[in-house]
């Protein structure tokens, strides 16, 4: 589906699993930022240097080292696209228009209690970067990525300390985003609420009323 999509929703609202299957239903071509930085903090990549002190505190990284990164995978790209943790400010979104046209705001709307236990019992793969829930969405073998059999670690990120720090700045640089999209007619809210098959059938419907 040729659909240029942006994923929002407070750190813990699903957009990495929720991605995951929308990938793979639709053919969406997912760019994370957050993943995308990960791997360059685990390659020691001078952008990963940059990076990783405002990751491990839950702050933004700086807006001109995340839209150069973006503005390079976006380069060329042809048919629908995902983005997955970007924008994460109104600059950031800004910055965006000047390459590239969103269609189409998704808003995972989660109640807040729910979403610090969601993250501390997360467990994400090294190898593929698929997520899971110790509870909610366990890997079938302890420990190890059903899709990859790659090792399942928790992200240094996850812990309730730095899961806090993220909530404050969700709330005071990336909430606002809602309102922009809405502005802007694209925003589409999805109740985040309930299991993971339930929030995606709700977010595949609202994207197939889009369908082009
Ligand atoms: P995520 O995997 O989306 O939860 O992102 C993990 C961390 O990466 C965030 O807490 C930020 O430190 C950083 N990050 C991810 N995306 C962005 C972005 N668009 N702008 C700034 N920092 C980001």
């Amino acid at each position: 589906m040729d659909l240029k999509i942006v994923l929002l929703g407070p750190p813990g609202s699903g957009k990495g699993t929720q991605t995951e299957r929308l990938v793979a239903e639709f053919g969406f071509t997912k760019i994370s930022t957050g993943d995308l930085l990960r791997e360059a903090v685990r390659n020691g990549t001078e952008l990963g240097v940059k990076a990783k002190g405002f990751m491990d505190a839950g702050k933004l990284v700086p807006d001109d080292l995340v839209v150069g990164l973006i503005r390079e995978k976006l380069k060329g790209l042809k048919g629908g696209v995902l983005l997955d943790g970007f924008p994460r400010s109104l600059e950031q979104a800004q910055k965006l228009e000047e390459f590239f046209n969103v269609e189409m705001a998704v808003d995972l709307e989660v109640n807040p209690e729910v979403l610090i236990r969601r993250l501390t019992e997360r467990r994400s793969c090294r190898a593929c970067n698929s997520v899971f829930h110790l509870e909610f969405n366990p890997p079938k073998k302890a420990g190890s990525c059903d899709k990859c059999g790659g090792e399942l670690y928790q992200r240094s990120d996850d812990t309730e300390k730095v899961v806090r720090e993220r909530f404050t700045t969700y709330t005071e640089r990336t909430a606002p985003l809602t309102e922009y999209y809405r502005k802007k007619g694209v925003l589409k809210s999805v109740d985040g609420m309930g299991a993971i098959d339930d929030v995606y059938k709700r977010i595949a419907a609202v994207i197939k009323t889009a369908r082009k």
